[in-house]
């Protein structure tokens, strides 16, 4: 099982904090693939059996002039090139523009959507599946992981499945 995996969310949501705990090997390599012009590889996780490349697509936002929004349609166009997106949120903000801007370019998107949850440590259990709900009403996700990146919890699950439908 391998493949590539694009990691998208506003800034903040801790996709560099999960980045950094999963991610064994940063990759240097900057310019032989149209890939890595267009996405930032972020490093690889690996494991006996699988490799799975995570991207970091900074290009994704609301764009704010006319460079903004060329980087913007490469950004989008790219999220196809790639096996699964990770949408992450943080449970410890309220869904914004920010996220309903994302979630509109997801809506073009072909390839399964995980939403991510992150910073679960920071709120009660019972709030969780309220905040998990204004987003499904948005978005068909393939499947909702509620994590921590700074603790660690349930990230080595949201992996295995991710190791198992790439
Ligand atoms: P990015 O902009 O999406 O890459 O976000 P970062 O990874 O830089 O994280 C932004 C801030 O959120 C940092 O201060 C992190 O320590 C914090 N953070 C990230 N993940 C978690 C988490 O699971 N729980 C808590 N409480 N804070 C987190
Ligand atoms: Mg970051």
């Amino acid at each position: 099982h391998s493949g590539f995996v694009a990691i998208v969310g506003r800034p903040n949501v801790g996709k560099s904090t999960f980045l950094n705990r999963v991610v064994g090997q940063k990759v240097a390599i900057m310019s032989n693939k149209a890939q890595t012009t267009r996405n930032k590889i972020q490093g690889i996780y690996t494991t006996e059996h699988s490799q799975i490349v995570f991207i970091d697509t900074p290009g994704i936002h609301k764009p704010q002039n006319k460079l903004d929004e060329f980087m913007m349609n490469s950004a989008t166009s790219a999220l196809n090139e790639v096996d699964a997106v990770l949408f992450m949120v943080s449970a410890k903000d309220r869904m914004g523009a920010g996220d309903t801007f994302i979630i509109d370019q997801l809506k073009k998107v072909k390839q399964p959507v995980y939403l991510i949850v992150n910073k679960i440590d920071t709120v009660h259990p019972n709030d969780l599946a309220p905040f998990v709900e204004q987003y499904q009403a948005e978005l068909d996700f393939a499947q909702v992981f509620p994590i921590s990146a700074l603790q660690g919890n349930n990230v080595d699950e949201l992996l295995a499945t991710l190791n198992q439908n790439l």
